[in-house]
């Protein structure tokens, strides 16, 4: 017998998912419309979600919890921080250098616990002595009192961690996004006894491992997972808004080349500027987890942007990065120049200005 097929369709609030519900509208295809709410999304998606429900129809918004897992946490840090705490922290070689295949150094430099610059395009970061359990004492008190859950979904993951995702240790989509559509929409369907069809709106064209995905496959879990707009240009993308009269987020116009977290921990140095210059609110935001991020990580130090140890500056040195050249060390004149006026009303990267 044919099982019921339910099509879940996941919404960002950017152009491409919404490219693949208009797609799915104009096919005459049923779908169900689902958010995954991460908490680090700027208003205006918020607002942009709320206008899509107006035009489009109803979007389920789903949102991870991590209030039990941050209790168990609090259970390990009283258990096991104490004798981590005590121990050395190895120290590290930091490239210092824009140069790419540059092998680090295979030595310590004399003293370990102090700093080193004696290699050209490296940096030693050095190793930080364990703590006396006076110390320790002090701060499992205070992760203690950081590890209470805030409600937003990112922030919490964040304390729960003890740290900031980042390109390398990514585990923000899956647990902010996919684990989350997974538990909460798509297994009771598949308990139910339905197919489901989980619609991705992925393009080719945005990178080389998106290029390689096929447009159906089956997943370990028994869904089956669809992507109708794979082989789609930009182009396609804005045509489909036009030509059902629907408009993009907002946030293209203001210099976004994507839209999902503010900022994404993939965040290019462009975007950075655009972010910091046109939306301070959110850059003062980063600053504000950072903070508290801090007080429930094993050293006091976490920055959304990966610094040596997580300690430095945080996202205030990033954005300090993000006026400056190739090279990171002379400012962009021609971003001087624009810091000193108001942002234009439009910057497309897309070209979408009327
Ligand atoms: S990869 Fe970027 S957009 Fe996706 S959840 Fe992480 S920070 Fe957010």
């Amino acid at each position: 017998m044919n099982k019921p097929t339910v099509n879940i369709l996941s919404v960002s609030g950017g152009k491409d998912s919404t490219a693949m519900w208009l797609l799915a509208i104009e096919k005459g295809v049923k779908v169900e419309p689902v958010f995954a709410d991460t908490g680090n999304e700027h208003p205006m998606t918020y607002e942009y979600l709320d206008y899509l429900e107006r035009e489009l129809g109803t979007i389920r918004r789903v949102k991870a919890d991590f209030s039990r897992r941050i209790a168990k946490r609090k259970e390990y840090v009283v258990t096991h921080w104490p004798s981590k705490l005590q121990k050395d922290v190895p120290g590290q070689w930091i490239k210092i250098s824009d140069e790419e295949d540059l092998v680090p150094p295979a030595f310590e430099p004399p003293d370990p616990y102090k700093p080193y610059n004696g290699v050209a395009g490296w940096r030693w970061e050095p190793t930080v002595k364990g703590m006396t359990p006076e110390e320790t004492e002090v701060i499992v008190q205070r992760a203690l009192t950081a590890l209470v859950p805030s409600g937003n979904p990112f922030l919490d993951l964040c304390i729960w961690k003890g740290r900031f995702p980042s390109t390398k240790a990514r585990f923000c989509t899956t647990f902010l996004k996919t684990d989350v559509i997974y538990e909460q929409v798509v297994m009771p369907y598949l308990e139910q006894g339905f197919k489901v069809v989980s619609w991705q709106g992925v393009r080719a064209e945005e990178s080389h491992t998106r290029s390689k995905l096929p447009e159906r496959e089956e997943t370990p879990e028994g869904q089956e997972v669809y992507r109708p707009i794979l082989r789609w240009l930009v182009d396609d993308v804005f045509a489909i808004h036009d030509r059902m009269g629907v408009k993009p987020n907002p946030l293209y116009k203001l210099g976004m080349s994507r839209v999902g977290c503010m900022p994404c921990v993939n965040c290019n140095k462009g975007e950075l500027f655009e972010i910091s210059r046109r939306f301070p609110a959110e850059i003062d935001r980063i600053r504000e987890w950072e903070a508290i991020v801090k007080q429930a990580s094993k050293r006091g130090a976490a920055t959304f942007f990966p610094t040596a140890h997580g300690q430095g500056n945080g996202i205030d040195e990033w954005v300090e990065w993000s006026k400056t050249t190739h090279g990171g060390k002379n400012m962009d004149l021609l971003k001087a120049i624009e810091l000193a006026d108001d942002p234009p009303m439009c910057s497309s990267v897309y070209g979408l200005c009327e």
